[in-house]
């Protein structure tokens, strides 16, 4: 474009030797200046934009009046020059003649302007002669327009404003790959997209995606955000300060995220999973981080923790072995090859059964027995968690409903359930369908939940469910208490009846270890909010008669039994159980044969 205006002010020249020649356009921000002056010093062509359009040079309406030409036929005796005169004369003009430039639409674009050396207006050949190049300047600067805007396109995203995923790929293959941790990646997903879509329409939908690229924007620039396309957005982050600690520039994000939005009409609080890779050395390409923080998001969004996850080398064979377990635990659910095992909870001064825990168990096809643990990761799939969480419940009324009708009381039955349970379909209805089936009281039914279910989602939900669930007599136990990150903050957002003390912190019971002052603390703080404590994985007397020394009154774990199937509980409730006739304390392994245990002296007051 500079050549052509360039080279149209010399042709001009050369035909009307006492002329000189300039373009003006107008740039990105609106502001004019001088796309050629070849016979100008480049300060005079700057120049005479601000005495003719003002200072500011930004193009206001009001600065060029409609599109006929100007003729200022002595500069000496127009105000407008009064600045100027003094280098217009020294570089000999004397007369200044202006033939506006329109787009399209009508909108001023730029400016033809021609220096005469003689205060005098155009000739009559003169006129139609910068009639012709205004015109080609017309065509010229409406293409360049037309070139700029389509570039604009295909490198913005209409809705957001924002960069799209050709400006990403273009930005991704000029990274530089030569200094590891020298920028990093975020690719985000907003979670709540289409249900909004769904519920709310795609207009709504439209409104969320906007607020929240603006959001996002807004908090990682100077960074770039992208967005890739649907609900995809992206961040390529360069500055050391944000690369030295990313897990802060994700709070940042969802701190910015947080607000509610007006979408048509309704108010949505966006949310959104993010997953993030640095480059590191291992990494051959920009393309292979990319595919990293994918992963990484894929696993933040599947594993239904949203939140932040950043890669690791193990997240890909971590997310096979996910989608295996999943394909295992359907085809189990469908040929009925899941088990209810159980697993004593007793008090750990009369060593007698006060409940039991349901834990799941898949056979495999071959008869061998797969325990909970090798599977957990099945139940991050909605599906089926609320699939296994549906049999498992069956599965234990109907042992419940057994073991009674062979003489035994009710006792407490915890059920390990799963986030998706309180976000697909009904609790309630699927406890009526199976305790309501069987006659099993629902004051006996212990729900645990850990804190990935209740608050990993900051949403009201399970709250509301919980308290729905507590009106029906069900109890709630927090499970796994102590290895989420806002262990105490939920007991105040969530009224539960018993905590589950993790066995990471059991297993580390030394007089010197930080996990002595923690599970103090917490057995402290449970008992003022009245909330009953269960220490798992008690697998030494020590540590039994230690927790029940700092107060904590009720154990599980292999110290007392294992998990076994429901004849065996039987057989154990029926020796051990709390309320049985002729029962008797549990020996531990280690005590089989000697004396019954001896228990700590040492209790504290007010245990429950
Ligand atoms: P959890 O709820 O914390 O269950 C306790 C786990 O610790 C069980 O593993 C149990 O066998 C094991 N355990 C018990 N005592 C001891 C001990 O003294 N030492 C050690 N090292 N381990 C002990 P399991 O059965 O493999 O279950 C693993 C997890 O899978 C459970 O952790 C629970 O979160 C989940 N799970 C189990 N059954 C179900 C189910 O029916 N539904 C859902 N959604 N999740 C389940
Ligand atoms: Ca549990
Ligand atoms: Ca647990």
């Amino acid at each position: 474009m500079e050549e052509t205006a360039a080279h149209l002010c010399s042709e001009v020249e050369n035909r009307l030797p006492s002329l000189v020649c300039a373009v003006m356009a107008i740039d990105a921000t609106g502001a004019l200046y001088s796309l050629a002056a070849p016979s100008l010093p480049a300060d005079f062509a700057r120049s005479i934009v601000g005495v003719v359009f003002g200072e500011s040079t930004a193009l206001a309406g009001a600065a060029f009046p409609g599109d006929a030409p100007i003729v200022v036929s002595d500069i000496t005796r127009d105000v407008r020059w009064a600045g100027l005169t003094a280098e217009a004369a020294a570089l000999g003009f004397q007369a200044c003649w202006l033939s506006p430039i329109m787009g399209e639409h009508g909108e001023f674009i730029g400016v033809l302007v021609l220096h005469s050396r003689e205060p005098r207006s155009p000739s009559e050949s003169e006129t139609a002669l910068i009639a012709v190049c205004r015109e080609l300047c017309e065509i010229a600067l409406r293409r360049h327009e037309q070139a700029s805007d389509r570039e604009r396109r295909t490198n913005i995203d209409g809705l957001t404003r924002l960069p799209n995923r050709a400006a990403f790929d273009a930005k991704l293959a000029r990274l530089r790959c030569d200094t590891p941790g020298s920028w990093a990646l975020f690719v985000l997903d907003l979670d709540n997209l289409k249900s909004v879509n769904d519920s709310l329409g795609h207009k709504a939908g439209d409104d969320l995606i906007r607020a929240a690229g603006e959001r996002l924007a807004g908090a990682m620039a100077p960074d770039v955000a992208y967005r890739l396309g649907g609900d995809e957005f992206a961040v390529i982050i360069e500055r050391p300060e944000v690369l030295r600690d990313l897990d802060a520039a994700a709070m940042e994000i969802f701190t910015a995220l947080e607000a509610a939005v007006e979408c048509d009409g309704h108010s949505i609080i966006p949310a959104a999973s993010i997953g993030g890779a640095v480059f590191t050395a291992g990494d051959e390409c920009a393309a292979t981080v990319y595919q990293n923080a994918d992963f990484a998001l894929y696993h933040a969004k599947e594993t239904g923790r949203g939140g932040f996850v950043r890669y690791w080398p193990g997240l890909g064979s971590r997310i096979n072995h996910r989608r295996r377990a999943i394909r295992e635990v359907g085809s189990a659910l469908a040929d009925h090859r899941i088990e209810a095992f159980y697993q004593p909870v007793v008090r750990l001064d009369s060593r007698k059964i006060i409940g039991v825990e349901a834990l799941c168990r898949l056979r495999t096809p071959s008869g061998e027995l797969v325990a909970a643990r090798s599977f957990r990761d099945a139940t991050t799939d909605a599906k089926v968690a609320t699939e296994l969480t549906e049999r498992m419940l069956s599965l234990v009324a109907k042992d419940m409903h057994d073991w009674h009708e062979a003489g035994l009381p009710f006792m407490q039955v915890g059920v390990n359930v799963s986030a998706a349970d309180f976000y697909m379909g009904d609790v309630v209805r699927k406890l009526e369908n199976s305790f309501g089936l069987m006659e099993v009281p629902l004051t006996c039914l212990v729900l645990e939940v850990n804190e990935d279910t209740s608050i990993g989602r900051g949403d009201k939900v399970v709250a509301r469910q919980i308290e729905r669930l507590r009106h029906h007599g069900v109890q709630v136990a927090l499970d796994d208490f102590g290895t989420g990150y806002a262990s105490l903050t939920h007991l105040l957002r969530v009224p539960v009846d018993e905590v589950k003390i993790d066995r990471s912190f059991i297993a580390r019971l030394w007089p010197d270890d930080p996990s002595m002052a923690i599970v103090q603390g917490l057995i402290d703080i449970a008992r003022q909010l009245n909330i009953r404590v269960v220490a798992e994985g008690v697998e030494t007397e020590v540590q039994a008669s230690q927790l029940w020394s700092m107060g904590c009154a009720y154990g599980q774990g292999f110290d007392f039994s294992r998990p076994v199937d429901r004849n065996a509980m039987c057989d154990l409730l029926r020796r051990h159980g709390m309320g049985v006739s002729g029962s008797i304390a549990m020996a531990s392994p280690g005590m089989m044969g000697t004396a019954s245990p001896k228990l700590p002296l040492k209790r504290r007051a007010g245990m429950r």
